[in-house]
């Protein structure tokens, strides 16, 4: 790789080493709220990467 300072955090790229999508959580604890997640499906190996985007750091509950 030519690139060797990625900071994958910020760019939002998985585990795959690929861009991750923008989604929407429909889960019922986070319901609406978006995050970045892994573009592959489940099926095809995915990394299960993703990252919730929070303008407000107000609840880091991790
Ligand atoms: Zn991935």
């Amino acid at each position: 790789m030519s690139q060797n300072s990625v900071n994958i955090e910020e760019a939002n790229i998985c585990k795959c080493g690929d861009y991750c999508l923008l989604k929407t959580s429909r889960t019922l604890l986070n319901p609406s709220r978006q995050f970045f997640g892994c573009k592959a499906s489940k099926e095809n190996g995915a990394c299960g990467y993703f990252r919730w985007i929070d303008s407000s750091l107000e609840n880091a509950d991790e």
